[in-house]
């Protein structure tokens, strides 16, 4: 870094640290944008006289509220509830709903910064929000989290809508928490609109929105795969989590001819070594979405699969990695482990799974490597998607929408190819997705004026 670029990076993060004390992740991941956005800036001065990066890294709006409920033995129970209203510049706020214990303002600021520029990145007109609580669905009876979804919902509904803040579905939150929630809206505003997405089919939701986020990932990999000559026809495949993201990565994976041999879970991770197929799939979708069981299970349940309790996947031999469960799961030792066991291709489905430590391990390998904001964009895309359906009330086919992904996903590509190209031609995704993203949220910011 130049010295002009390392003075603007360094004087930039002094200002947020202090307004903003102890927020980790908020941290981690701003200073990943200032350091790749710090050459164009510097050449840009009229962006940092405008203070946009500044304005970015200030949320328009942050609510925070009381959820109390009833747990099923009819004790007092009290959660905290947070949305985060971000950028505007370019549409209504649009971003997830996680429902995670460790969930607190840094991580949802955290969330909602990058969402701002993924939303950017997916060519529709979304601005970055981002919403959650510490409740914790693990171990809650289908009474006891719908009781807290209406709950929460009664407070959030005063601060969402249609064409202010359209929330969706993140870690904790999938199609069951959204029908709560969704009734609890439309029985407190007496309407019937698109204010959430991850709606179920047959009320207003998108084919293909559950598969979005990690279909959308395996499309991208695709794309950066093509750049080398490669596909995922006879590769070997890592993946963490067993959740929404994983699922669908591992399934579309497997589809286009990769052999998956991981998921995991908080528990530990399964090592399948025959790979999953479309049976094993059919198991871990009722296990994890029906049953709510562990990943363990997996293991139990089919024979020459091994479990290995507490550990990450990443000391497994494989070609390709897709990090799909929560931020901060893959560090530096993990990525030096993964490239010595010939890695070649690491595809983010989860939002910063991958510490700077590990960053900078892949880049300096010069593997393949795109961040989630670029990479795992397909699940907002297709939020968006489901946005415009709703609006001109109309389904689209499941085709039409997986075709409309494809497309967003391979112009991402594209824009990070532009942006992010080094001299040696070595593509620098971090460094496209994030010029990318914020060229288009400042343009807007300047045009509309200091609001
Ligand atoms: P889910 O809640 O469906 O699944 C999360 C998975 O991650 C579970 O397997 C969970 O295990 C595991 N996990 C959670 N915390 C930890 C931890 N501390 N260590 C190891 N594993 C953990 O969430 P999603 O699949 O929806 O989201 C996964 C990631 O993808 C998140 O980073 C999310 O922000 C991101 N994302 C999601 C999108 C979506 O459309 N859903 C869109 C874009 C990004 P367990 O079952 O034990 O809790």
């Amino acid at each position: 870094m130049e010295n002009q670029e390392k003075q603007f990076v360094d004087s930039f993060m002094a200002w947020l640290t202090s307004r903003n004390p102890g927020e980790m992740e908020f941290h981690q991941a701003v200073y990943e944008v200032v350091e790749s956005l710090a050459p164009y800036l510097v050449r840009h001065p009229e962006l940092i006289k405008m203070k946009v990066l500044e304005r970015m890294a200030e949320p328009e709006r942050v609510v925070i509220f009381r959820v109390p409920w009833l747990n099923d033995k009819g004790e007092v129970m009290i959660n905290r509830g947070y949305r985060v209203q971000m950028n505007s510049a370019i549409g209504p706020y649009k971003g997830g709903i996680r429902f995670h214990p460790n969930v607190n303002l840094g991580v949802l600021k955290f969330l909602a910064f990058e969402q701002t520029l993924k939303n950017s990145l997916t060519t529709l007109p979304m601005g970055g929000g981002k919403g959650g609580s510490d409740f914790n669905p693990k171990g809650k009876s289908d009474n006891e989290v719908m009781r807290f979804c209406q709950s929460f919902m009664t407070e959030l509904q005063r601060h969402i809508g249609q064409d202010t803040d359209v929330p969706a579905g993140d870690v904790g939150v999938g199609g069951r928490e959204i029908g709560y929630m969704f009734g609890q809206y439309k029985r407190l505003r007496n309407e019937f609109t698109g204010t959430l997405t991850g709606k179920g089919i047959d009320w207003g939701g998108s084919y293909l929105r559950p598969e979005a986020t990690g279909y959308g990932a395996c499309y991208f990999g695709e794309a950066m795969l093509a750049t080398r000559g490669e596909s995922f026809k006879g590769k070997t495949v890592a993946i963490s989590g067993s959740g929404n993201v994983a699922q669908y990565a591992a399934q579309k994976a497997m589809r286009l001819g990769a052999k998956v041999v991981t998921l995991s879970d908080t528990g530990g991770y399964i090592y399948d070594p025959a790979g999953l197929d479309e049976e094993k799939m059919n198991f871990v979708f009722e296990l994890k979405n029906i049953m709510r069981g562990r990943i363990s299970e997996y293991a139990e349940h089919f024979p020459g699969v091994e479990f290995h309790a507490g550990e990450r996947p990443w000391g497994v031999k494989c070609d390709i990695a897709m990090p799909c469960a929560i931020q901060n799961e893959l560090d530096g030792n993990d990525a030096k482990k993964l490239v010595e066991n010939g890695c070649f291709c690491v595809v983010e489905g989860a939002n910063m799974p991958s510490t700077p430590e590990a960053i900078a391990v892949f880049q300096a390998a010069k593997i393949l490597y795109s961040p989630g904001k670029a990479s795992n964009a397909g699940g907002v895309a297709t939020s968006g998607l489901e946005m415009s359906q709703n609006s001109i009330r109309l389904h689209w086919t499941s085709e039409e929408v997986d075709e409309r992904l494809h497309r967003i996903m391979s112009d991402i590509h594209e824009m990070c190819r532009r942006y992010g190209t080094e001299k040696d031609g070595y593509i620098n995704y971090v460094r496209g997705a994030n010029i990318a993203g914020f060229i288009k949220v400042a343009g807007a910011m300047i045009a509309q004026g200091l609001v």
